[in-house]
């Protein structure tokens, strides 16, 4: 078991003085902090934890990664904060060691096999930097090691979740050695008894076979040799797993799989790789289609190699890797060579379109690898840069796009659950529906019985799903919306006509209906409040008929004005040149296909929409009008340090609402703002800018008008 003194002394290849002090600091904080904790095997708990840097620094992964190894477990097993790592080893350590711990906690292991692969990706996703990751990796593989003493049961399950979730990882990351040292550890834990029948042939196979390995190896050294060529070969030996893979895969016998000798080829340039394959198809000769070449064209995880299978004597097939140390290291640590190789101007030869979008970032990297700071900075990249993965509060994994919210999520669940909610619970504390999810939390969604879309929604959801659903909703709620202000328009009509709808009779009704081609009452009434027909004209048409006097038709005096109560729902709006408030004389204009807008009779586009007589409406505001309405200020300031907060907070403590703020600098001194704010009336307005005019550096406020 090698010790703290073993590690920096190995460390000194690649790392400095200070950089290994400071991992020493970590461990003996760590050995601090798990003081009287041991492992399930006895020995004291910090053997782990320095396990665990040991492995990441095989791979020369930087101080910061091995000190939050050392660390890895201090958060979750001896309940020292995050904020104690930070001050004692900086924040960057701190979010890695906070990174491992909450993927610790994720209890992957319960979850359904056919969820593994969200699995894979939330864990991937919530790593923010790809070393806690990497760190994890690590120590999976410590306790995968040391497993021998766990109960069978706990053993299979702790297998079970490496299987399905860390080595697909190790997998997507491309490190080869960790997926296959995982993937042995998992087989005899899962299939112990087939592990060791597989164990048990390939050693009497291996002996058989050891004089032929080298024979074959010899005529390739000889040939590389005659070609001027300077390599490497090794034989390589099968894995128990991938024996077994094949025996299942492709249904092959045993032998058939042993049968296949392997080996690997290392040359010091991409040149030479291919001047190999040259001498070696010249050697023996290769089997038609199986020469494969992923230098030019990589993996998908950033393998490269060229692969060849040869006939060899007496029609052995001879499997040939040929590759350069750097494609070497790449295959065997992946992600994690880019340590290796941080400061090397080592550029990827024909690296196509990825496949996946983070490893593409990874390979270019790789390329513009100058500076290894710089490098570091970058490995903070989003792995999964369009999704974000969320817990139900059963458990379930949700999968949505990038930036979505609490709306998204209620709306994936179900279209009702989107419709009725009311507010959230992120993590199990109340927030806010516009606020955008983080893969790993739990989202609860709070609905209330009648509770309604709100239009605002639309502008921050993002999934079709949401959006769609709050339009179709919308466009329910305007159609009623319509409907009772085109009654509401029409009767007024009437009642100045001496008449009213209730007396027209139905034949007369479903005489007009028909010639105007509308269905139904209903259509005709949403017409009339989308402004599409004037009330005034279909009033004239269905009182004429029913014999009324006409003498006051055109006596508009006689109108009492349609009152505005500002619940009107969405065909009434408030114009945005001049946005009037209870208080102000307004005027409406009915506007075709938008129903009624209201202005300010001061406003300055009146004597345009004074054009059209028929489209303008007496109205007023009703005694009891409610909500908020949006007004315009323009305020001059004299510059300060933080006087759009000052004139937030003043807005605020009058109980109005700011609904944009934009700054203009006029010059060296002053600066205007122009302050949307949502308020009652006009008394309220009067408050709420008696609280600006309060602030010192104010010099005027004027209510703008367009
Ligand atoms: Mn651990």
């Amino acid at each position: 078991m090698p010790t703290i003194d073993d590690l920096a002394q190995s460390l000194s290849i690649y790392l400095t003085a200070e950089q290994i002090a400071q991992i020493r600091r970590a461990y003996y904080y760590a050995e601090q902090a798990h003081d009287g904790q041991r492992r399930r095997s006895g020995e004291p708990y910090v053997t782990h934890p320095l396990a665990v840097a040991n492995i990441l620094s095989t791979m020369h992964m930087d101080h910061q990664s091995l000190m939050a190894a050392m660390l890895h477990d201090v958060i979750e097993d001896t309940g020292i904060p995050k904020e104690a790592i930070s001050a004692q080893f900086g924040e960057v350590v701190a979010e890695l060691v906070d990174g491992v711990s909450k993927l610790t906690q994720m209890r992957f292991e319960t979850k359904a096999e056919q969820e593994a692969d969200n699995f894979q990706k939330m864990a991937l996703a919530m790593a923010k930097d790809i070393r806690v990751i990497l760190v994890k990796l690590a120590d999976r593989m410590h306790n995968m090691r040391t497993m021998g003493v766990m109960p069978q049961e706990k053993k299979r399950r702790k297998a079970r979740e490496t299987m399905d979730i860390y080595v697909p990882i190790a997998n997507r990351l491309g490190m080869h050695s960790v997926r296959v040292e995982l993937e042995e550890h998992c087989f005899k834990a899962i299939y112990p008894m087939r592990s060791r029948c597989i164990q048990q042939a390939v050693k009497q196979a291996r002996g058989n076979r050891t004089e032929l390995v080298s024979v074959i190896r010899d005529a390739i050294n000889t040939r590389l040799r005659e070609h001027g060529l300077e390599g490497s070969v090794t034989g390589r030996e099968k894995h128990l797993y991938s024996i077994y893979k094949k025996m299942r895969g492709q249904k092959k016998p045993f032998s058939e799989i042993m049968d296949v000798y392997a080996f690997r080829i290392i040359v010091p340039t991409v040149d030479e790789c291919y001047l190999a394959v040259g001498a070696v198809h010249n050697l023996y000769k290769p089997f038609p289609g199986r020469f494969k070449d992923y230098i030019a064209i990589p993996k998908a995880n950033g393998y490269q190699s060229l692969h060849t299978t040869l006939f060899g004597m007496h029609g052995v097939p001879i499997e040939i890797q040929i590759r350069t140390q750097e494609m070497e290291e790449m295959a065997n640590y992946g992600i994690a060579a880019h340590w290796l190789y941080k400061s090397e101007e080592e550029a990827l030869i024909g690296s196509h379109d990825r496949t996946r979008q983070w490893l593409k970032g990874v390979l270019e990297l790789q390329q513009n690898a100058g500076d290894p700071l710089e490098f570091i900075e970058n490995v903070k990249i989003d792995l999964f840069p369009d999704e974000v993965y969320v817990f139900t509060p059963k458990g379930n994994i949700m999968e949505l796009a990038k930036g979505a919210t609490a709306v998204d999520f209620a709306y994936a669940v179900h279209t009702d659950v989107g419709n009725t909610c009311v507010a959230c619970r992120i993590d199990r504390r109340l927030a806010s529906l516009s606020q955008p999810l983080e893969s790993g939390q739990t989202v609860e969604v709070i609905t209330a019985p009648g509770a309604k879309p709100n239009v605002a929604w639309l502008s921050f959801v993002i999934t079709g799903k949401a959006r769609s659903n709050i339009r179709h909703y919308l466009k329910h709620q305007r159609h009623s919306d319509s409907v009772e202000l085109g009654r509401r328009l029409l009767n007024r009509v009437m009642v100045s006509l001496n008449s009213s709808l209730d007396q027209v009779s139905e034949e007369r009704m479903s005489a007009f209906l028909e010639e105007a081609q509308i269905e139904t009452l209903n259509g005709l009434l949403e017409e009339i409040g989308l402004g599409n027909r004037m009330a005034y004209m279909v009033a004239r048409r269905l009182v004429d008929s029913t014999g009324e006097r006409k003498d006051q038709l055109d006596n508009s005096d006689s109108q009492q004005p349609l009152t505005i109560r500002g619940t009107e729902g969405m065909v009434i709006t408030f114009a945005r040149c001049c946005y009037p408030i209870p208080g102000d004389p307004i005027l409406g204009h009915v506007s075709s296909g938008r129903g009624m807008v209201i202005h300010s009779q001061s406003c300055r586009n009146l004597g345009d929409i004074r054009e059209h007589p028929e489209r303008c409406l007496e109205v007023e505001w009703d005694k009891n009008v409610s909500g908020e309405f949006t007004v315009e200020l323009r305020v001059e300031l004299e510059h300060q340090r933080g006087m759009v907060a000052t004139l937030a907070t003043a807005v605020t403590s009058a109980d109005a609402s700011i609904e944009k703020i934009s700054l203009e600098e006029r010059d060296a001194r002053f600066s205007m703002v122009d302050l949307l704010i949502n308020v009652n009336d006009r008394l309220h307005l009067a408050r709420t800018i008696k609280k600006l005019r309060a602030i010192k550096v104010v010099n005027s406020i004027i209510r703008t008008r367009g």
